[in-house]
């Protein structure tokens, strides 16, 4: 058998079914399937005949993930599985291959399987993992958070604007709508949890390198900060002795950018901090502002920075207070710890890619993943693959069918050596 990347998979099939999940929008605003839409209802209708076409037994768990199954071969001596997974729910006006690409590459898995008539000692799922987005409800990676035992009822009582309670959602996608408190009750015997996705950023691409091996999924951590100033008339409060609290902020925003500067240029590691959110009280245009709410979001792939970032911040938010005469509060409004993936994995995903004669290199995620939860029950791993110019969660967002093969190649290759069959 020749180790060439294109006998792993047929690109004409990885097209057309591209072209088939994008087709499931949300006319007008392309590409936009938010998870429980009736566009993502059709969507999973039509991945549960492909499923079903390759041969796959479909069910959906108690979580919501449409789960396609191939059983090990008959006289398999142990219940050994392992797990190819992603989604295809999209943010609003999102683009065609985040997580679709992984979805449909697994797909090629069980595709190049049956054709070869390779019967393996562990069972397949191929897993659509619920809502893996941010949604309306607030929370991200439903469908993992279930199997991992993190689906909490906090989470699932959460009502949007229209008064639709998140439970009641899956209930009606085929789950149960509960909480579940303990990981899948054969978390042990998942040999490996293994996904495709799109780098969503440009180092692969800028270094023309075919291969992204994940080493970690950041911790994300979001503090509100409030900064307490005082309002007053903007043509009589004379510009001596304001307290005003968008300027701090302001200061505070720039400040925050110099610092993940800094830190991120010091170990090399992954770190980024951001305020995309900000609201300003009472936001008059003839009012001075007397207070002003952000959301700074921290990425760290390794907790010292995340620390030392901390630091830094507690005192110059102490010398930024006392000067401009407003009160700084910050507090932790979620946190999630760094996801390290799987060693003996990842050393399976770069073997694999050396045997296709395809280049390497390591990156941390970014971006948050349903292998970071089930990385907490199991050996967990990712695959990158590169997209044009770093462009994702927007309708420009592009990777080519040879960028998805060459990662399906990889799948397909450590999953044949996870089981024990060097093909
Ligand atoms: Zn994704």
């Amino acid at each position: 058998m020749t180790k060439h990347f294109h006998h792993y998979s047929d690109s004409g099939r990885i097209e057309s079914a591209i072209n088939d999940l994008a087709s499931m929008t949300e006319p007008g605003r392309p590409f936009t399937r938010l998870v429980f839409s009736s566009e993502y209802k059709q969507a999973r209708t039509w991945l549960w005949s492909r499923f079903e076409a390759a041969g796959l037994k479909c069910h959906i768990d108690d979580g919501g993930n449409l789960i396609g199954t191939r059983k090990a071969m008959s006289d398999a001596a142990t219940s050994q599985k392992i797990i190819i997974g992603s989604h295809i729910d999209t943010v609003s006006a999102g683009g065609r291959f985040d997580g679709v690409a992984g979805v449909i590459a697994g797909l090629e898995t069980i595709h190049f399987l049956n054709k070869h008539g390779i019967d393996l000692p562990v069972d397949i799922e191929i897993v659509d993992f619920l809502g893996e987005e941010l949604n309306v409800w607030g929370t991200s990676c439903l469908g993992s958070r279930h199997m991992a035992g993190l689906l909490c009822a906090d989470i699932l009582s959460q009502t949007d604007q229209d008064d639709r309670q998140l439970a009641e959602e899956i209930v009606k996608i085929g789950g149960s709508g509960k909480p579940t408190l303990v990981p899948r009750h054969d978390a042990q015997s998942i040999i490996a949890c293994l996904e495709l996705h799109i780098e969503q950023s440009n180092r692969l691409e800028s270094g023309q390198i075919d291969i992204g091996v994940v080493t970690d999924i950041p911790g994300i951590n979001r503090y509100s900060i409030c900064v307490t100033g005082k309002a007053g008339h903007s043509g009589t409060t004379l510009m001596q002795g304001r307290k005003d609290a968008l300027v701090t902020a302001s200061i505070i925003v720039t400040m925050i950018r110099d610092l993940a500067q800094d830190i991120s240029g010091q170990d090399n590691r992954h770190f980024v901090a951001t305020i995309g959110r900000i609201e300003v009280y009472p936001n008059g245009a003839a009012v001075v502002p007397g207070e002003v709410k952000m959301i700074m979001d921290l990425r760290a792939s390794h907790k010292h920075s995340r620390d030392l970032f901390l630091d830094r911040l507690q005192s110059a938010y102490t010398e930024i207070s006392h000067r401009e005469s407003c009160s700084i509060k910050m507090e932790l409004i979620s946190a999630a710890e760094v996801a390290p993936m799987n060693e003996t994995l990842r050393l399976h995903l770069a073997r694999s890619a050396d045997e296709l004669g395809l280049s390497h290199i390591n990156v941390s995620s970014g971006a948050g993943h349903d292998m970071a939860h089930m990385s907490r029950i199991a050996p967990a791993a990712m695959i990158f693959i590169p997209c044009q110019d770093g462009l994702s969660h927007c309708p420009e967002e592009f990777t080519t069918t040879e960028a998805i093969a060459k990662g399906s190649a990889v799948l397909t290759r450590s999953v044949l050596t996870l089981a024990g069959r060097d093909f």
